[in-house]
């Protein structure tokens, strides 16, 4: 767990009640509310209570806990607001945009033509990658996972 800014961290007040968050549910271990400055209706958040930065800190116990929740939430908000489909995204460190440094999963529900979305650069699949490198790439990130 990263201690490290806890006390002002501003979804630790949240959690804490010391700040206003409209809250969607919430159980012992998680929370999710609305996002403040939503990029479309119905974006929320969903947070572990405790304080981790992100998915590279966070307890494994605890990320099973939010994958179940996060798939009940986004239920929830397609069944609510019938979108085309609903975003998942959390940034992991300010080089992948994370602003707030306690771990967040934005769900973003998305129709067909919104300005907002997850975008890969113009010309990405002018080739495909060589399979040997794939294969090279996915067995040194298997290296990496626990057994
Ligand atoms: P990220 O860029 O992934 O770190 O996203 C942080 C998100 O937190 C942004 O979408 C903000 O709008 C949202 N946010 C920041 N402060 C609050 C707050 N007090 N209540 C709800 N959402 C917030
Ligand atoms: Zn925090």
């Amino acid at each position: 767990m990263d201690m490290s800014g806890e006390e002002d961290c501003i979804f630790c007040k949240i959690v804490r009640g010391e700040i206003p968050a409209s809250v969607v549910f919430e159980d012992e271990q998680c929370m999710a509310f609305m996002d403040i400055f939503p990029v479309g209706q119905g974006h929320c958040l969903l947070i572990p209570k405790e304080h981790h930065t992100n998915m590279l800190d966070v307890d494994l116990g605890l990320a099973a806990h939010l994958g179940r929740r996060l798939a009940e939430l986004t239920r929830a908000v397609h069944k609510t607001f019938s979108p085309d489909g609903v975003l998942n995204v959390v940034a992991n460190g300010p080089g992948a945009g994370q602003e707030v440094p306690h771990l967040h999963i934005h769900i973003i529900p998305r129709n067909h033509g919104a300005d907002f979305g997850f975008r890969f650069p113009e010309g990405y699949r002018d080739s495909m990658a060589p399979r040997d490198e794939l294969d090279r790439l996915a067995a040194s990130i298997r290296k990496n996972i626990p057994r």
